[in-house]
């Protein structure tokens, strides 16, 4: 099968995979999304470009080290912050602080920090470098497992995820392409071929309240799915549950209605109830959490939001 050796720029990629897809996966990570959902677990799949990460916990100390990453950065917006006691422990030491209004994104600061304290988020490659690390894990696929291209948006780089969907099914590789739906109708008429199963996101039917929470409108994200449903395409719905956000009993029936009118390519539709568990990659990559006080949705509230899916005859779980 013809495909391309086509550039890529990634964040992760998690083996052992078991909430993106059926069975046992390997998911890749691109970096680069359209979307800016508030609830965003994932901040550093967001922009494009490399990215500079704070871990404090991985920083041994200017003085240790000699004040490597201060040393570094040609725009001196990195200097010795007032000392701090070490976590669990105490010991005195001096950390870095980051003014990042001024930085560059230059990453040397990353570059010159030996323990990876500051480190960079996004690296390049191509689709031949990550088929050969995805394929170390080929024995866990075997059992109804397989490889799911996520991000970010994976649509958003088209040519990489189209050409590695295309050489991972040349091995007979079973593959997942999590997406927002956002991108154009024919990338996903040329795509559609090469991918066994979309996990397929929806946020909100009304779609002025969609761009509120998302920075777009859903019109293409519904057609979207509405294309992939009426030309063999098969979907597994992801619904994130916000509280306040999304979870309005017009909104949940809406979205059960819209499921329903998909017919049998939905496979499964998925209740994600909110959580906060990507709040502190945001303060390591030094922007604010918008939802500090969203709480999680009560296990009550979800089951009989899931009976409003089952109510439509949809195959459905709280995930
Ligand atoms: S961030 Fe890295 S280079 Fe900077 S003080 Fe900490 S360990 Fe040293
Ligand atoms: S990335 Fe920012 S903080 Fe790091 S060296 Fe460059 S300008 Fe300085």
């Amino acid at each position: 099968m013809d495909y391309v050796n086509a550039k890529g720029h990634i964040y992760d990629i998690q083996g052992y995979a078991v909430h993106d897809g059926p069975g046992i996966r390997t998911t890749v990570y691109t970096k680069g999304c359209p979307l800016r959902c508030l609830w965003c677990h994932s901040p550093e799949s967001q922009r494009h470009e490399f990215e500079l990460g704070w871990l404090a916990l991985k920083c041994i100390g200017a003085e240790l080290c000699e004040d490597a990453c201060i040393r570094a950065c040609p725009a001196g917006v990195l200097t010795r912050d007032a000392p701090s006691k070490r976590t669990g422990t105490d010991e005195w030491i001096i950390k870095p602080k980051l003014d990042r209004t001024g930085c560059t994104n230059c990453l040397k600061c990353a570059e010159a920090c030996v323990t990876k304290a500051l480190y960079v988020s996004g690296w390049d490659t191509d689709v031949d470098t990550v088929y050969a690390r995805l394929m170390k894990d080929a024995v866990f696929f075997e059992d109804g497992g397989g490889v799911t291209i996520s991000g970010g948006e994976a649509m958003a780089q088209f040519d990489f995820t189209l050409n590695l969907c295309k050489k991972l099914k040349d091995s007979g590789i079973h593959i997942c392409l999590d997406t927002t739906g956002f991108a154009p109708t024919e990338r996903f008429a040329e795509i559609l071929p090469w991918v066994d199963l979309f996990l397929y996101d929806i946020k909100h039917m009304d779609s002025c309240h969609h761009e509120k929470l998302t920075g777009v409108p859903n019109g293409l994200i519904l057609d979207n799915a509405r294309y992939l449903a009426a030309h063999g395409g098969a979907l597994q719905v992801r619904f994130p549950i916000i509280p306040k956000l999304n979870d309005s009993p017009e909104n949940i029936a809406a979205t059960a209605d819209f499921c329903a009118e998909l017919g049998k390519a939905v496979t499964l539709v998925q209740l994600l109830p909110y959580h906060q568990a990507g709040r502190m990659k945001y303060e390591r990559l030094g922007r604010p959490y918008r939802l500090k006080n969203v709480v999680p949705p009560p296990e009550e509230f979800m089951e009989k939001a899931l009976e409003v899916f089952k109510a439509r005859g949809l195959p459905c779980q709280i995930h």
